[in-house]
């Protein structure tokens, strides 16, 4: 074990100094619909200290998720591995921008011992973009899925990575760790790409997941928007035709949250009713698994929706 996380905070212009000159948009109150319980069970207090013990990062804390309450109380943590900072600067995402810091050789050991202290059955991995290095943290990824195998044989593992932009190999180099889901968000509509995730490009995060599926026809792929961006309700079901083109297998649809006044600005919350309606419209399309609630994010029930994915291929295989 080597924690390196143990330090102080950064404030909020440490950790977004590329938005420190836009100007505010006022964050909206939220609807009755979006109200979260404060984290304050006694397994949300275990599982923040096994967190600082083996200094270990997670998105639940980096990206602000308003889940967080509700996931850790059942000791639901979802992973950030090789840092807290970022090498994007996504305009609604709360992970603090800059140069990042050499990766840590012993995060593989420690994710696989945390893991196992958490008693996890389903362990979900995400990531910093890593644009800096040569494979953009795909070899990285890997370890994390090897000593996930090693440690705790029957944990399934989703790995939610970035779109590893320029890095030739890398998606095959995290396909041949065999993780049972392989996530990569679309996050919004292509329209919205140069304000939204300027760094990124719609058509190469489509690429990716059409990419594993070429490798590996039966690893099952998972990818997830966010609205309340200014999307329209046609661009959202243009992307739903996309993603099922590239075979993706799960859609995740949740509400976008304004993390500060810096980010991008907050369009509209939509409706519990308008987000099973997107739901009932991706069922149509032929997704295997929809998740859609205002407060569904990539890796809320993670463990849950894998049970039921893997139910609903077999189900279809025995038709
Ligand atoms: S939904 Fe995902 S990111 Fe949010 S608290 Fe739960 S596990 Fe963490």
């Amino acid at each position: 074990m080597d924690g390196t996380l143990d330090k102080a905070p950064l404030s909020r212009a440490e950790r977004h100094p590329e938005k420190a000159h836009r100007p505010d948009n006022p964050i909206p109150r939220k609807p009755d619909w979006i109200r979260v319980r404060a984290p304050n069970s006694p397994e949300y207090a275990e599982t923040k200290r096994l967190m600082r013990q083996y200094g270990l990062a997670t998105v639940c804390e980096e990206a602000a998720c308003p889940n967080i309450g509700e996931c850790w109380k059942q000791k639901h943590a979802t992973f950030m591995i090789m840092g807290e900072t970022c090498t994007r600067a996504c305009a609604f995402c709360n992970v603090a921008t800059g140069k990042p810091g050499a990766l840590n050789p012993h995060e593989p050991a420690n994710i696989a011992e945390a893991v196992g202290k958490l008693g996890l059955g389903h362990v979900v991995v995400t990531s910093v973009d890593r644009d800096d290095l040569d494979d953009g943290g795909a070899g990285h990824f890997a370890a994390v899925i090897n000593a996930l195998h090693q440690s705790a044989p029957k944990t399934t593992v989703e790995v939610l990575t970035p779109d590893f932009m320029r890095k030739p190999g890398a998606i095959e180099t995290v396909v041949a760790a065999r993780p049972d889901v392989f996530n990569h968000n679309l996050e919004t509509v292509p329209r919205l790409y140069p304000t939204i995730r300027p760094g990124a490009r719609y058509f190469t995060s489509l690429r990716l997941l059409s990419r594993v599926k070429e490798i590996d026809a039966a690893m099952f792929t998972k990818s997830g928007l966010m609205v309340g961006l200014g999307e329209t309700r046609e661009e959202i079901l243009q992307v739903m035709d996309d993603l099922r083109a590239a075979d993706v297998d799960f859609l995740t649809i949740g509400q976008y949250l304004q993390p500060t006044p810096k980010h991008a600005a907050l369009d509209r919350f939509w409706t519990p009713a308008e987000f099973s309606e997107l739901a009932a419209h991706a069922r149509a399309k032929g997704f295997l698994m929809v998740s859609s609630s205002p407060l569904t994010r990539s890796s809320y029930h993670a463990g849950d929706d894998f049970a039921r994915l893997r139910a609903a291929r077999a189900a279809q295989l025995k038709t």
